[in-house]
């Protein structure tokens, strides 16, 4: 049996701002809005049940929290993105241009993109790590991540939780 929890319905869901090497509009500070959506798939437990959901859409929530209303920098090779870690906050050099980003208004990610495919793969490896308590690994056979960014965009991954 497959459990989903649909990302937009369910409030699971984080704005944040960022930018991107490169040209074009994706070259400047702009919002994503988005959501993550989760499903669980194995054989259910004595009483009927797959996973106990709200002890899901904690661990989800919680790191839709982490990332709402921050501005989310990655790891982007230094020839295109520079960024100089100061005592009240960031530094970052890209496109020509240069800005100042405080502490506490940055998550810094350690992936080298920001495109919706490096982010589903580094959500779906922290949800992994995160709900690995609450899933009983030898009834459930796999965890699919799906990371909505907004336009009609996004990426799923599934990862095996047994073996
Ligand atoms: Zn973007």
């Amino acid at each position: 049996m497959k459990l989903r929890l649909s990302g937009r319905e369910a409030g699971l869901d984080f704005q944040n701002v960022h930018l991107v090497p490169g040209r074009g509009k994706c070259s400047g500070l702009h919002p994503h809005f988005h959501s993550l959506s989760v499903t669980v798939e194995g054989e259910l437990s004595e009483r009927g049940m797959l996973v106990h959901l709200y002890r899901l859409k904690d661990a989800v929530r919680a790191l839709c929290e982490e990332l709402d209303h921050r501005v989310l920098l990655a790891d982007y090779p230094p020839a295109v993105m520079q960024i100089r870690e100061e005592d009240a906050g960031y530094q970052v050099e890209v496109n020509d241009k240069r800005y100042f980003l405080p502490r506490q208004d940055v998550v810094r990610l350690p992936i080298g993109s920001l495109n919706v495919e490096d982010l589903c793969r580094y959500l779906t490896a922290r949800l992994a790590d995160a709900l690995d308590p609450i899933l009983d690994r030898d009834r459930l056979t796999s965890l699919t991540v799906e990371l909505d960014e907004g336009g009609g965009q996004a990426a799923s991954l599934t990862v095996a939780l047994r073996g």
